[in-house]
């Protein structure tokens, strides 16, 4: 029904970003219109910061004249602010923006618009969205009218370097997908701003009474919440298997994991002690205080048990939550709300909104009742997070990006070092901020090596990610499967096998590189490991050092001594030694450098979720 959206070219784009400074104009614009309700468009610009569903856009079409995009009023309203002291630009022809909440249609005055009424309502009558924008169409061939189309106008960036518009007059569902089959396994209605808003409404008003819960009551709600997680473990784990095609034994290992973290937060909420500090004249205090609400916004690789990680020391320090899982795998993240409320923790203290990262994530990140966002998720977004933090001081907490060195020294045990290294790059299909993606070999053992590293890839089952013996899946989407194979120039020093026929495969795949490489430089987020010589400690140091991130590592050496040299020079947040397991329920997780900050896990998660408040009590008089 939306011919209107047939466009041939979109004549000029003022933004409202580009009026904030944010947004230039841009360079190249193609429109791909259509006639089956949906459009998308590109357009590329240098430097866009921020995300914001808030164009103006006047179009030329062999049938429009105007196409003119209606802003909410929230939004219009601050650039009605704006635009006070400002000549509109010469080439508008109509006024713009009228500041109307969407959802009540409306027609330009003397149009003569009821010659088309019909025509208009049936256009008006699909989705009405605050979230979204409306295209108000005028057709100046016919004189005409001016039709509302309510549409949900995303505009959401690729990279930073380009942005996307995306509108529909259908309600924008998404359909989440087993990415070993490509078959659908459910389609949720994607949230917009208004959604969003109402989670953190919830959130909001949850609060008060969760802070104020006992704590011995907030450790049971917790320690059943755990339990609960426990007893859908299978259930869970089929769902997260089956989302983001990880093997089901992996799998489970997670969901373990995740109820582990909820009867260690639950065990945690009254050993958060204060402190006295003695001071003239009385005595000083030290409170933690819960922060409010916390928008938690998490990545698709690890959904549920990233999402633990932030719940447990969250909800244990008084917070209430809306969490904005990664619009590829929500359903693990959902279901464990459903068991939140189960085990009893009251409405609106765990909202689950899910909806795209440039339009939920981008409010939760500016919105100002929400105190803290703590992220995790690519170092890209992660700048985009803490610059939109900026306008209401939001906290911040960044798990980022990785390109982590497994560093192994010619006294290793060679064979145990190489056994492992496969599963230190290869787990979760190679999709783990830890990947040990650059294995640093000292150059005397580095063929002894290669021998029995290649042998031990080779040993690795990929298949389906159901099957109990399997041991990598798939990737999570094609367009990821795309970005991964084009960090792979040229002939691998081994490349894998994968199953034929549906699912986003890719072999588990060794490069030999140098540490410039890009190989080595960018995280590939995929099954490929980068093999790089070194001579002797000092440039095995030098080289894990030489990347702008620093998650994780491995060392591996019988010196005991070199060991704790080697681990202490290197700079990055979390190291293992003749292992590859550093993540644990107890000990603290984060990055150095652009891997992030703030940590996660163990008691020193909770500080993140909490402000020290000192109180000063006068013992005079
Ligand atoms: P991503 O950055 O694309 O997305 C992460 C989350 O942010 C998603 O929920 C997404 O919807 C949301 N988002 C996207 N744009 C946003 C915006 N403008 N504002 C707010 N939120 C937005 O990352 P991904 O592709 O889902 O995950 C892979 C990345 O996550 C990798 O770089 C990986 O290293 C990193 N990661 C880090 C850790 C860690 O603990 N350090 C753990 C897992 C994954």
């Amino acid at each position: 029904m939306l011919e209107l959206l047939n466009l041939q070219r979109l004549h000029r784009v003022h933004g409202w970003l580009h009026r904030r400074g944010r947004l230039g104009r841009p360079r190249a614009l193609s429109f791909c219109g259509g006639s089956g309700g949906e459009c998308r468009q590109q357009l590329r610009h240098p430097s866009i910061v921020l995300g914001e569903a808030l164009l103006e856009l006047e179009l030329e079409t062999g049938l429009l004249r105007h196409a003119l995009v209606e802003l909410p009023a929230r939004v219009a309203d601050h650039v009605a602010d704006q635009d006070a002291d400002r000549e509109p630009p010469e080439e508008r022809r109509e006024p713009v923006v009228r500041g109307n909440r969407p959802g009540s249609a409306q027609r330009a005055e003397g149009d003569g618009a009821d010659q088309h009424a019909g025509e208009c309502a049936d256009r008006d009558s699909g989705t009405s969205d605050s979230a979204g924008l409306r295209l108000v169409v005028r057709d100046e061939r016919l004189d005409g009218p001016v039709c509302l189309v309510p549409l949900r106008c995303h505009v959401f960036f690729i990279g930073l370097r380009s942005v996307a518009l995306e509108c529909s007059n259908r309600p924008v569902t998404l359909t989440v997908i087993n990415p070993a089959t490509e078959a659908p396994l459910a389609q949720l209605e994607q949230a917009g701003v208004e959604e969003t808003d109402g989670a953190v409404l919830r959130a909001k008003a949850a609060f008060p009474a969760w802070r104020a819960l006992a704590a011995a009551d907030r450790a049971r709600l917790l320690r059943r919440l755990a339990t609960l997680v426990e007893e859908h473990g299978e259930e869970l784990a089929r769902l997260e298997s089956r989302n983001v095609g990880k093997p089901i034994g992996g799998a489970r290992g997670e969901v373990g994991m995740v109820a582990q973290v909820f009867h260690f937060y639950a065990g945690a909420v009254d050993k958060h002690y204060g402190e006295t500090i003695p001071v003239a004249g009385g005595e000083a205090f030290t409170f933690r205080e819960p922060l409010g609400v916390v928008g938690l916004i998490v990545p698709w690789n690890f959904p549920l048990n990233i999402a633990s990680w932030k719940l447990g020391p969250a909800l244990t320090m008084g917070n209430t939550v809306v969490l904005k899982p990664a619009e590829l795998t929500p359903l693990s993240t959902l279901r464990l709300a459903e068991l939140a409320l189960e085990a009893g923790i009251p409405e609106g203290v765990l909202n689950v909104v899910v909806g795209k990262g440039s339009i939920v994530g981008t409010r939760l990140v500016e919105h100002p009742d929400v105190a803290k966002i703590a992220f995790t998720g690519s170092t890209e977004v992660g700048r985009l997070v803490m610059s939109g933090a900026a306008g209401t001081i939001k906290r911040v907490t960044l798990e980022l990006g990785g390109k982590s060195g497994n560093v192994v020294f010619a006294d290793a045990d060679l064979e145990r070092a190489a056994a492992a290294a496969p599963y230190a790059v290869f787990d979760n299909a190679g999709q783990d901020c830890c990947a040990r993606s650059r294995i640093l070999v000292e150059r005397s053992a580095y063929d002894r090596f290669a021998e029995l590293l290649i042998q031990a890839t080779e040993a690795l089952k990929v298949g389906d990610p159901e099957d109990d013996e399997t041991e990598m899946g798939p990737l999570i989407s094609a367009a990821h499967r795309a970005t991964v194979a084009g960090f792979v120039d040229g002939e691998p020093l081994y490349r894998g096998r994968t199953p034929a026929g549906k699912g986003f495969w890719y072999p588990p795949t060794l490069v030999e590189a140098t540490n410039d490489d890009r190989i080595a430089r960018e995280e590939v987020f995929g099954p490929v490991a980068a093999l790089i010589p070194f001579a002797g400690e000092a440039e095995a140091v030098r080289l894990a050092n030489d990347t702008p991130y620093g998650l994780s590592g491995s060392i591996w050496t019988r010196d005991g001594a070199r060991a704790l040299r080697v681990a202490r020079a290197i700079d990055t947040g979390v190291l293992s030694v003749n292992s590859n397991s550093s993540v644990r329920v107890t000990t603290p997780f984060g990055g150095f450098k652009q891997s992030g900050f703030g940590r996660e896990l163990g008691m020193h998660a909770l500080d993140g979720y909490s402000e020290v408040k000192s109180v000063f009590f006068s013992t005079e008089g």
